[in-house]
């Protein structure tokens, strides 16, 4: 009995990957080394690398374990490049997930769990963001996540599989023990640059727009602990296989802070003084976005455990401290 990890060597599936292996689960990891890294990856967790687009590897992996649940990370997330290319993300992101529902059909596998997005939802109507609220993406990401959402509602339907869906706010923080975290190249995302510019690997960090309709003008965001989300991947897999139904769910902390909160965070944790300079507002950033995480609570019996930014902020340091080229710098530190 084993459960399939698609993308387990990325950001949020290594830290699920670990929290799976600690409740002695059997871990296969399939990821195609696009994002992921090899060193993120316990070894206690059997690897392959390739892409659910190649039909031979999944095969050999279906073939070859006894797989009776999938959890789904792998895809293409940065907005920007959606936007430029947005049919490599229908390729990768819709039809990968495609070719992995169809093998889970051929095997008889019935029970997924599938990363979705916040960016679902596009410009929110109203806060915190409610499940049932309407679905606008405004780029082509968001657009690939929803439309995989919809596939696996008439799959399910269709071929009597269950799905829990969870749309992820803004995932942030690394590993409390300190050895895996977030290196993404190019970095995009605001922690990790702005903690880049602690360390002095870049001069500054730009702020996105300060004149919002928010309390300091800047955006406002829900941030979550990655080591959160892969709790809320855990429980949702227990749910999945005690009650066999399915589900879509926010994961945020339903707190929300603005990017000037985040900086002055980071000074306060690096204890160092952050250079920020204001530039033009990023396209297609709604002002607020915080999540109602209430259904999540309540039916998966989730709750987070990291609330307070600065203990986000801490533990992505602690990363950023000891690894400060990422993994690539695993090697030399150890
Ligand atoms: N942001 C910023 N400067 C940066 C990167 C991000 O001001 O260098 C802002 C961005 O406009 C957004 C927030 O920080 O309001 C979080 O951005 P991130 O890219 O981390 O996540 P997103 O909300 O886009 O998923």
């Amino acid at each position: 009995m084993a459960v399939l990890v698609c993308g387990g060597a990325g950001y949020i599936g290594s830290h699920t990957v670990k929290a799976l292996l600690k409740r002695k689960e059997e871990v296969i990891v399939l990821d195609n080394f696009q994002q992921g890294h090899t060193e993120a990856v316990d070894d206690e967790a059997l690897l392959y690398n390739g892409d659910l687009r190649d039909e031979a590897i999944v095969e050999e992996i279906f073939l070859n374990h006894k797989i009776t649940s999938v959890i789904h990370f792998a895809a293409n997330s940065l907005v920007a490049e959606s936007v430029r290319n947005p049919l490599s993300y229908y390729d990768n992101n819709l039809y990968g997930t495609l070719c992995l529902v169809k093998a889970m059909n051929k095997y008889g596998v019935k029970q997924i769990v599938f990363s979705s997005t916040a960016a679902v939802y596009g410009d929110p109507v109203s806060t915190p963001i409610l499940e049932t609220d309407p679905t606008h993406p405004t780029n082509p990401y968001g657009e690939t996540k929803l439309a995989t959402e919809k596939m696996l509602k008439w799959c399910a339907a269709a071929y009597n599989m269950q799905y829990i869906i969870l749309r992820y706010f803004n995932a942030a923080g690394a590993d409390m023990g300190g050895e895996i975290g977030e290196d993404h190249n190019p970095e995009t995302h605001l922690i990790p640059l702005v903690l880049q510019a602690a360390l002095r690997k870049r001069e500054k960090i730009m702020i996105y727009g300060d004149d919002y309709d928010t309390r300091d003008g800047t955006c406002i965001r829900d941030y979550i602990h990655v080591d959160d989300l892969a709790s809320a991947h855990v429980v949702a897999l227990e749910k999945l296989r005690r009650n066999r139904k399915s589900g879509t769910y926010n994961l945020g902390t339903e707190k929300g802070f603005s990017v000037k909160e985040v900086i002055d965070a980071a000074c306060k944790v690096t204890g160092v003084n952050i250079v920020a300079e204001k530039a033009a507002r990023r396209t297609g950033d709604p002002a607020v976005l915080i999540a109602s995480s209430a259904k999540a609570k309540k039916e998966l019996e989730w709750k987070p455990k990291y609330e307070s930014l600065e203990e986000i902020v801490t533990s992505a340091w602690r990363w950023f401290q000891k690894y400060p080229e990422g993994y690539k710098s695993k090697s030399y530190v150890q």
